[in-house]
């Protein structure tokens, strides 16, 4: 479990700032989202966050510490891409202890937490499956798997559901609050799709050419919208 903060957070590449300071306290627990149209900054955000992308001015703080602070296999984050890529010679078991084994965590154990996680996920039945012989959905819960099992007090998600078809993205959406909500584990979720931020978020932040126009809970930001950008972007349909 942690907190998140970001400190007027800048990020340039060459001259360009695609991130002009942004700042959030992001409590212990919370879903926030960050949504905006693409190009606008939402992943260099949160790679950021990762310690992926080193910013250019201000700081991320997990817990109170800075993330540059801390050695990469020391983050206590898990990051979940819209690319999920899986090992695909591996099982499903295998793809979701690889990280455990690397982390040298003992078998048992890591028998256990992929139990958990797989019954959590309904993988169960899969867990011998290579992921060639799984669906869309599947394949996705496994990639949540592999996040899960490590038990990281911060989850970043970027996209994770624009590969799924417009039916699975909704069941996957239901799914991923259900369990985050279960799990209760800090969350920052990247989308540039409007229904999914309005119905994840506890609270948003609403990305404009890297600027945070507004941030707030979803009925807040809908019901009284901070700036034209706002209003249209909320107020459009997927
Ligand atoms: P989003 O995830 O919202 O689509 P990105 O964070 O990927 O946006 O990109 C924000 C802006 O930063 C874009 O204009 C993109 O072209 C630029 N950008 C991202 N990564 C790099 C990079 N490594 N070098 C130069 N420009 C980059
Ligand atoms: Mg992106």
């Amino acid at each position: 479990m942690a907190t998140v903060t970001l400190e007027n957070l800048k990020k340039s590449f060459g001259k360009t700032e695609v991130i002009q300071g942004i700042d959030i306290d992001i409590a212990d627990g919370e879903f926030v989202v960050i949504v905006g149209p693409s190009g606008c900054g939402k992943s260099t955000l949160l790679r950021m966050v990762a310690g992926l992308e080193t910013a250019t001015s201000g700081e991320v703080r997990i817990d109170g510490k800075r993330v540059n602070d801390v050695e990469p296999m020391d983050r206590d984050i898990a990051m979940v891409f819209q690319n999920y890529a899986l090992y695909p010679h591996m099982s499903v078991f295998d793809n979701m202890a690889y990280g455990l084994k690397i982390q040298k965590v003992a078998k048992p154990e890591i028998a256990e937490r992929v139990q958990t996680a797989a019954k959590l996920l309904q993988l169960e039945p899969y867990l011998q499956r290579k992921p060639r012989e799984l669906s869309g959905g599947q394949r996705q819960r496994v990639a949540m798997g592999r996040a899960i099992v490590r038990k990281p007090a911060v989850f970043l998600f970027d996209e994770p559901l624009s590969n799924l078809d417009a039916k699975l993205r909704v069941q996957m959406r239901l799914e991923i609050k259900a369990l985050q909500r279960e799990l209760g584990v800090t969350s920052l979720y990247v989308t540039h799709d409007q229904v999914e931020a309005m119905t994840l978020a506890d609270r948003m932040i609403v990305m404009n050419a890297g600027v945070a126009d507004q941030i707030g809970a979803p009925l807040d930001v809908y019901a009284d919208p901070a700036t034209e950008f706002v209003a249209g972007f909320i107020g459009s349909p997927p």
